[in-house]
């Protein structure tokens, strides 16, 4: 299909999901008459509306959703370190999203949260990222939506709101600290836990890393949420709200080194569909499934939960001396105990370990 083509069914798509969206509106206007957000004694009626309106989403959709195998393949078949098609990601995203609202137990969850819809249009959101001209940037936004937001059970307003309402801002690590973060990443206790990991020779590090170093982009990640690395290998860290600098700057450090051992475990693959049939062999040492909670225990002997000011002293001091990682572990404090009485920066993420970076357990 030409590019041309493929911005009118883009643009058709999004007009069949506003006609949806205020459909939907009108609908839930019936069960919720002065605004307010109970429908308890309306229920039952309320969810005999979501299945037949499931249905009518279904059928009336069904010319953009056949065409759901063309636009994944064309979507996955992408080389990862090559061009990024944000408007064939935009499509595919679009018409997953049609097949989902055809779905009633889907539906059911977002009758609600279509209210949010008054406050900007899903156009304005989609214009937003079309007009996008980096490829980080587009990965940002259509990777991140692909992974959050076909599993509304959390939060699902507030992620909407996060991709598609907000502007986000992309900064590059400065070159000083990419060189210091190398002279790190190159010393043995390091490198060592990524080779044996991986089975990869020093020299694929070495690629590695270096190629890596111009793919991590700093920019505010949703609460709670501290790295995402895309299935194309662009590594987003959250632009902590640390005036320190020097922990600001070595609480980054941390998460990439988390976010470097789902970089490596894709880093052979050629194709985003290759990415995304890898899964972390579950390791019975570290008891978790999540590669980057794995990578931390063979690097610091256990997960980051906390960064003090003198461990990011010891860091910036030791970057091109001797390192000694027994005793920088005893400098972080890997126990999560009296963390908010002392000087430092907070890595626990969340309080549930699944929402420790974007990636997840999966891979
Ligand atoms: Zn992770």
């Amino acid at each position: 299909m030409s590019e041309g083509s493929d911005i009118d069914l883009l643009y058709s798509i999004l007009d069949h999901i506003g006609s949806i969206f205020q459909i939907v509106k009108d609908k839930l206007a019936e069960f919720l008459p002065d605004g307010s957000d109970q429908m308890s004694e309306n229920y039952p009626r309320y969810q005999l509306s979501v299945n037949e309106l499931s249905i009518n989403i279904e059928n009336q959709s069904r010319r953009f959703t056949q065409m759901l195998e063309e636009y994944h393949s064309k979507f996955y078949s992408q080389e990862i370190l090559g061009h990024f098609n944000t408007k064939t990601g935009v499509i595919l995203f679009l018409i997953r999203l049609l097949k989902k609202l055809g779905e009633s137990e889907y539906l059911s969850l977002f009758y609600v949260e279509v209210l949010i819809f008054d406050s900007f249009s899903i156009q304005t959101g989609f214009s937003k990222i079309l007009n996008l001209t980096e490829d980080y940037e587009g990965s940002f936004y259509i990777l991140g939506m692909m992974k959050e937001l076909f599993n509304p059970k959390m939060g699902f307003k507030y992620k909407w709101e996060y991709w598609l309402a907000q502007t986000h801002s992309f900064k590059s690590i400065p070159y000083s600290w990419r060189e210091d973060f190398k002279s790190l990443l190159m010393k043995p206790c390091f490198r060592n836990g990524y080779i044996s990991e991986f089975g990869i020779s020093e020299s694929h590090f070495d690629v590695g890393i270096n190629t890596a170093m111009f793919r991590v982009k700093i920019t505010r990640m949703q609460e709670g949420l501290y790295g995402f690395t895309t299935p194309n290998l662009y590594i987003f860290i959250e632009k902590f709200q640390e005036p320190n600098l020097l922990l600001y700057k070595y609480a980054i450090f941390i998460t990439l080194v988390h976010e470097l051992f789902h970089y490596f475990r894709r880093f052979r693959c050629s194709t985003i569909e290759e990415v995304r049939n890898i899964t972390t062999p579950e390791n019975s040492n570290y008891n978790s499934k999540e590669g980057g909670t794995i990578g931390e225990n063979i690097i610091f002997g256990g997960r980051v939960k906390f960064l003090s000011e003198i461990g990011a002293k010891y860091l910036e001091e030791h970057k091109t001396q001797e390192f000694d990682m027994g005793f920088f572990q005893t400098l972080i404090d890997l126990n999560d105990k009296e963390i908010y009485e002392r000087t430092g920066v907070v890595l626990k993420r969340s309080s549930s370990w699944r929402r420790n970076c974007l990636v997840g357990f999966r891979d």
